[in-house]
């Protein structure tokens, strides 16, 4: 740990969440220096979603570089890049009937996002934004402005401007906060600069795995056709299958004019693209640019992740009966500590387990669970929520005893906090 504390910026983050220096990984499992194995319920952040080292992944980006496959081309044509367009329009967009065009970014997920508010500014020739309380987008300068956090916000002394922030579903508790939109936009006289787009998440992974219904995406989409604004999906942290369907917006049947994605679409590598209406597509050649676009190392791993887990419902079934474990499990935990008034909350393999009366458990529970063998992050305004993103391809036995750790963590907090109380008195 030496080394990272001489000589790396104290902007070091989660390696304080996880004091351990890990060498390698397998699927759900990451292994340290010491030989100790980890099981892993934060998957990148929803990047690993096909698992550490996924054997059909790692297979073929091993043997595309023992074939001098292109690493680097800029955005030329390789092989490689036509063969992840044609594999994603037919596994992915054609069978969802959606047509979009992919537009290729650089390769972080800020960078999809900033791709996409620029082309919608630039069709709309509007400059404001809405983005929703809570959301989270990235931290370059434009994402930024449409990320809700202070924690971020604050210490970038940018300007914030061209952007409104309306409350997300469930943020004004049983209110239905479109009403609230709805109003701004009908009222001239309202401040509400009309926005070229709104940019939304199904579900705000940062921001504490608040889940939209779909009613509101549905009336959200109206709403959005109403007004001429056009709707941004960043489905960077909960696309790629983690709510059960490839894309998690499709159990509302809406379609967005624009979706980001990121994080698990390379299959664990750098990569983020955007998907747009055709209609939508006014650049000039050249126009927006990047040096990193075409990571043809991750188009090798994207395909095959695509063609061996997106040709058939089997990955979405798998999902959807692991979020049933998953859920039951967490709800008979939540049970037991009625004092605690804990919510759980979620879609597919994403799930937040909120101890509403006590903000300060859920760290204490992270902590306490890397102890055990466990690592899982916090989400959340105040980091409230323990946040469940395990791998997709977990096997049952592991998801379980990662459950137990987790309870058992828990569970070790609460006696403690107990103790606490009493010694006060
Ligand atoms: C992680 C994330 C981003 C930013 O991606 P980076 O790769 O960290 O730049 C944007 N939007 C959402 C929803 C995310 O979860």
């Amino acid at each position: 740990m030496r080394v990272f504390e001489n000589h790396e910026s104290e902007v070091r983050g989660y390696i304080r969440s996880f004091p351990t220096i890990f060498k390698t990984a397998k699927g759900a499992i990451l292994t340290d220096e010491s030989g100790d194995e980890f099981i892993d319920f934060f998957a990148g952040a929803g990047t690993l979603n096909y698992g550490h080292n996924n054997e059909h992944i790692s297979k073929a980006v091993i043997e595309y570089l023992q074939n001098d496959g292109i690493v680097h081309g800029l955005d030329m044509a390789t092989t490689a890049k036509k063969e992840f367009i044609q594999t994603f329009q037919n596994s992915i967009l054609k069978p969802r009937n959606l047509e979009y065009v992919m537009q290729f970014t650089g390769p972080t997920g800020t960078n999809a996002v900033e791709t996409a508010l620029k082309l919608a500014r630039m069709v709309k020739k509007r400059s404001n934004i809405v983005s929703f309380s809570n959301g989270f987008h990235g931290l370059t300068q434009g994402s930024l402005a449409v990320t809700g956090n202070n924690d971020y916000r604050d210490e970038s002394y940018i300007s914030r401007t061209n952007v409104s922030f309306m409350p997300y579903d469930g943020y004004l508790g049983d209110m239905n906060t479109l009403e609230y939109f709805r109003k701004f936009l009908s009222d001239s006289s309202s401040g509400l600069d009309l926005p070229a787009a709104v940019i939304v998440e199904t579900i705000q992974g940062e921001g504490g795995i608040n889940v939209a219904s779909k009613a509101w995406l549905q009336e959200l989409e109206s709403l959005c056709h109403e007004y001429d604004m056009l709707l941004i999906i960043d489905d960077i942290q909960v696309g790629n299958g983690r709510t059960g369907e490839f894309f998690s917006f499709e159990f509302a049947g809406i379609k967005p004019d624009i979706v980001t994605l990121s994080k698990s679409i390379g299959g664990g590598l750098p990569m983020a693209m955007i998907l747009f209406k055709p209609e939508l597509d006014q650049w000039n050649p050249g126009e927006h640019t990047g040096t990193f676009r075409g990571n043809n190392l991750a188009f090798v791993a994207a395909r095959v992740a695509m063609e061996q887990y997106w040709s058939s419902d089997d990955l979405t079934n798998a999902v959807k009966y692991k979020e049933n474990i998953l859920r039951k499990r967490l709800e008979e935990i939540a049970q037991k500590h009625p004092e605690y008034e804990i919510e759980v909350r979620g879609r597919g393999l994403a799930y937040g387990f909120e101890i509403k009366n006590d903000a300060s458990i859920a760290g204490e529970v992270s902590a306490k669970a890397f102890e055990n063998k466990l690592v899982i992050e916090t989400a959340g305004s105040e980091n409230q929520v323990v946040k469940f993103l395990p791998p997709l391809l977990i096997d049952e036995e592991t998801l379980n005893e990662g459950i137990n750790r987790f309870e058992k963590a828990l569970e070790a907090v609460f006696v403690e906090k107990k103790e606490r109380l009493t010694q006060e008195y």
